[in-house]
């Protein structure tokens, strides 16, 4: 199955919140691993989700978006 960037943000509210299918998580995973863009992306939606859970009023400083590509090469185990 191809995931596009565009499918990636409309079934990324099911990811977050964990009622996704397995088969379109593992799908969803995988691209997110091979596109930096949607990675940064739902890791920002997803703290989004929980700063505004609990702080209202927090501004995103342009180093967390930084710190996100950081993370995501990381977890993806990507050189470079
Ligand atoms: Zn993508």
């Amino acid at each position: 199955m191809n995931l596009t960037c565009r499918k990636v943000t409309e079934i990324l509210v099911d990811f977050v919140d964990g009622s996704l299918p397995e088969e379109e998580r593992d799908t969803l995973e995988r691209h997110l691993c091979g596109c930096v863009p949607c990675a940064i992306y739902l890791r920002t939606y997803h703290d989004t989700i929980i700063l505004t859970k609990s702080l209202p009023n927090v501004p995103l400083p342009p180093e967390f978006l930084t710190r996100l590509k950081t993370m995501f090469a990381k977890e993806c185990g990507q050189q470079g």
